[in-house]
């Protein structure tokens, strides 16, 4: 996606109804010059597309009195956490407004008792974290890039990280929201509690939909008990199939890991040079292994798992001794997404998941297309959860490689289906994917879903573009 034109697509009644609902001319809270707009029109998918105004409100009030003005003018909205999104979520393709909730970054209340925050949609997750820490609490999901997304962001998206493994995503750990709707109603979803039954579960349906339903204002978020002790394993095996068996046996015991990750033999060669513990010459995958539990309960909670990951083809085992021990194993994994670009200037970087019983046959699968359309296939990811980022690496300057890329990734996401998998665990459709949703969603299903977008935003004025395939017209 490029666009490069549209600052003069705005009407000026519409700019300047937008200055006056946001309250002051001075705050800089509407944002018209190209040079300023650009700020707001790319995203981690690396596309770009200029908005034609950016504004930044620092209410609920504000973002609804927005909503309705673009209403009334149908002008269309992108809303904006950070722009981390990796599938073009946060770029407006349309022009129009880019809304960014970076202003609203306010964490309301914590309240330990009820094990309960609430925060604006613009708080970073790891500035929660970190909130949250001198509390003896952690608010579950965490992307790898929590030091710069947004809880809206997250919300948005339903984004995890490894120790949703244990902690659930989003959508578990989320009480309620307060959303504007693209009409400019403010509606407040859920409850204070952890069980209400009152009303459709409108929190978990906006929770996920990309933004193109409401835009989420403030959260009600459901907290954790940090855990006492925790330890790091790492695990090496000389197959795959050996590996996805231990996954597969670790998640059917009782003592559940906090994390289990995987990397595939081209990942381990993309971080070899950065390991500091160096593994086994024979090993072809490996397993990062996170235990948390109580003082006198880790160890026993390490004992099961490492029984149940046991097998022939186990090369080694490596504890972490320490806390920095840890930090060292992980850094490794954390590496690897900007490592591939050493391997290839080019990267299609997916997140299919298949459930965990079907990994290994997943992987070899992989090896299979990477032969067939003689490209790098690089596999890693949240492998007790089936959640894998496969990338499709090539050279974008080479005619082959660029369309053999291309048609990989068809027949990667085929290939996912078949074994029982979806098409994204975590990083959501956006505007890259959306047509390929309806390999995995079907005709009914989806025009259900576009009953409930058209009456929420009749208009179409709310993210358009991304989430829902183009509609085909016979
Ligand atoms: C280095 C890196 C690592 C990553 N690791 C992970 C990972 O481990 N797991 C994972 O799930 N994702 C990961 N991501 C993807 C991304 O960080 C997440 O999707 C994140 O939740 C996006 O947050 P953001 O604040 O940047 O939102 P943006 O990128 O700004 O927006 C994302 C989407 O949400 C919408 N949106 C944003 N805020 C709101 C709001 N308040 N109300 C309604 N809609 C809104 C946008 O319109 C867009 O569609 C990673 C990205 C990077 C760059």
């Amino acid at each position: 996606m490029s666009r490069s034109s549209g600052t003069a697509d705005l009407p000026e009644a519409f700019i300047d109804q937008l200055r006056i609902v946001s309250g002051q001319y001075h705050n800089r809270k509407i944002l018209t010059d190209s040079a300023d707009c650009w700020a707001y029109g790319y995203d981690n998918s690396r596309g770009r597309s200029l908005p034609a105004a950016v504004a930044l409100p620092e209410s609920t009030d504000e973002v609804a009195a927005i909503m309705a003005a673009c209403a009334e003018h149908r002008i269309a909205v992108c809303p904006r956490g950070r722009g981390t999104s990796t599938t073009g979520g946060a770029i407006p393709p349309q022009g129009g407004l880019a809304l960014s909730l970076e202003r609203m970054n306010r964490i309301l209340s914590v309240d330990p008792a009820n094990r309960v925050a609430i925060v604006e949609a613009g708080v970073i997750n790891q500035t929660l974290q970190d909130h949250l820490k001198p509390h003896g609490f952690f608010w579950p999901p965490d992307p790898t890039s929590a030091a710069f997304s947004t809880i809206g962001g997250n919300l948005a998206c339903n984004a995890a990280g490894p120790r949703t493994l244990k902690y659930g995503t989003p959508r578990d750990n989320t009480l309620g929201l307060t959303a504007v709707t693209p009409q400019g109603r403010i509606i407040r979803t859920g409850s204070y509690t952890t069980k209400s039954v009152v009303g459709l579960d409108l929190t978990r349906l906006l929770i996920g939909s990309e933004g193109t339903l409401a835009i989420i204002t403030e959260a009600t978020l459901l907290l954790t008990p940090a855990a006492q002790a925790e330890t790091t394993l790492r695990a090496s095996y000389s197959s795959i199939t050996e590996a996805a068996a231990a996954v597969s046996r670790i998640m059917a015991q009782a003592c559940q890991p906090r994390a289990i990750e995987f990397m595939d033999s081209g990942a381990i060669r993309a971080i070899g040079q950065l390991d500091r513990n160096p593994l086994p010459e024979q090993t072809r995958a490996l397993l990062l292994i996170d235990v948390d539990g109580t003082e006198n309960g880790l160890q026993e909670s390490v004992d099961a798992i490492m029984a149940a990951a046991q097998s022939d083809g186990l090369l080694e085992w490596l504890r972490a001794s320490s806390e920095n021990e840890a930090a060292i194993l992980w850094q490794t994994r954390k590496a690897l997404a900007p490592s591939l670009r050493k391997l290839a200037p080019g990267k299609i970087n997916e997140d299919i998941v298949v459930p965990v019983s079907r990994m290994a046959e997943l992987i070899d699968a992989l090896d299979r297309l990477a032969q067939d359309h003689r490209l790098l296939i690089v596999s890693y990811g949240h492998a007790g959860n089936g959640n894998i980022h496969v990338n499709l690496l090539y050279d974008p300057a080479d005619e082959r490689q660029t369309a053999a890329a291309n048609k990989c990734l068809a027949e990667v996401f085929e290939l996912t289906l078949s074994l029982g998998g979806s098409l994204s665990g975590e990083h959501g459709i956006g505007f890259l994917k959306r047509n390929f949703v309806s390999m995995e969603v079907d005709d009914e299903t989806m025009a259900v879903m576009r009953g409930i977008k058209s009456q929420l935003d009749p208009l179409n004025i709310l993210n358009p573009g991304k989430m829902y395939p183009d509609q085909v017209t016979h």
